[in-house]
């Protein structure tokens, strides 16, 4: 019987109070699929993003126990995206499924997601978030108008509520690594490769334990990342205000000639027009930012130590 591997891949960030929830729970999952379904194979690969506390001591455990767990540890924190890229290179599974280790993502789910990718009907399963049920209402307004707008403004279609949850083929995954962009927006990547993808409807789960490290600013920020990855419509917006301007000096031109005048419209006139230079060369500047920093080529992460390295060691 022809063997099935699946990559289970976790970043890791701060993450000692769950990790042993989370271990328990895959394991148990995985036990069950084996199962039900006798030629799969596991590996449970984490990325300890730098973290702070003993993650990495547990990883260490955990990979010296038993062989399926493996591990990628950064030398510092490279963030989340980092952590999804590096669990996708170095996977070798026949499928891929990234998903936190808050149990958030609730592994319970993969079983389910396998069966749609297996049946060759679909490329990809992902869970997608339908109600916003217990976050700030606030954030919940700013994130849907996030989706509104960044769908507007950008060929890729993002799906709102669509989560990092998700079960994929060996081919999916090879696309995604192509993709060798420096300013990684997952969302985007995962919509822009496109491939069959079934959305498995959940609600919001809390974290098991520990803490989450975003905040609004750092969502607003991803945010913006989104839109500067996926769209250079905000470049164009300089191109309608130097139109709206052109028209507006022009009908100033007729008033001033008229007669009406006063030195208050004239000072107006200066601080909305430089003002409307900096937005501009404000988006400029960032996208030459992004430019700058994809030119560079710097590598997304680095690597500290892995299951392989430390048992080289001893
Ligand atoms: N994470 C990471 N690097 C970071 C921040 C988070 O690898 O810099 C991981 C974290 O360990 C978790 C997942 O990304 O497995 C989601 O993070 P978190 O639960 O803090 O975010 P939330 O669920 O609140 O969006
Ligand atoms: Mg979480």
């Amino acid at each position: 019987m022809e063997k099935e591997l699946i990559s289970v891949i976790v970043p890791c960030y701060n993450e000692e109070e769950v990790l042993p929830l989370f271990r328990e729970e895959i394991l148990r999952v995985s036990e069950e699929m084996t199962k039900a379904h006798p030629q799969l194979e596991f590996e449970f690969l984490f990325i300890n993003d730098g973290s702070r506390d003993k993650t990495l001591e547990i990883l260490r455990g955990y990979a010296e126990e038993d062989s399926r767990f493996r591990y990628v540890s950064f030398s510092r924190n490279f963030g989340k995206e980092a952590g999804m890229l590096a669990g996708l290179e170095n996977s070798r599974g026949d499928y891929a499924v990234i998903l936190d280790a808050d149990l958030q993502h609730p592994p319970k789910l993969i079983p389910q997601m396998y069966e749609y990718v297996s049946s060759g009907e679909y490329d990809c399963a992902a869970t997608r978030r339908v109600s916003r049920k217990g976050e700030p209402k606030l954030l919940s307004f700013f994130a849907r108008s996030f989706y509104k707008v960044i769908n507007k403004i950008s060929q890729t279609q993002i799906v709102d509520g669509a989560q990092d949850f998700r079960f994929m083929t060996r081919q999916m995954v090879n696309a995604i690594l192509d993709m060798r962009e420096y300013n990684r927006f997952s969302k985007g990547i995962f919509s822009w490769v496109g491939f069959r993808t079934k959305y498995i409807e959940v609600e919001n789960t809390e974290r098991a334990a520990g803490t989450t490290t975003w905040n609004f600013w750092k969502l607003l920020m991803y945010s913006f990342e989104g839109i500067m990855a996926f769209s250079t419509a905000p470049l164009a917006i300089s191109v309608v205000f130097s139109l709206l301007l052109f028209i507006a000096a022009l009908v100033l031109m007729i008033f001033a000639i008229v007669k009406l005048s006063g030195t208050l419209a004239i000072i107006c006139l200066i601080c909305f027009v430089g003002g409307l230079q900096l937005l501009c060369t404000g988006i400029m500047g960032q996208y030459l930012a992004k430019t700058y920093m994809e030119v560079k080529g710097r590598p997304k992460y680095l690597i500290g130590e892995t299951e392989e390295t430390k048992r080289k060691e001893r």
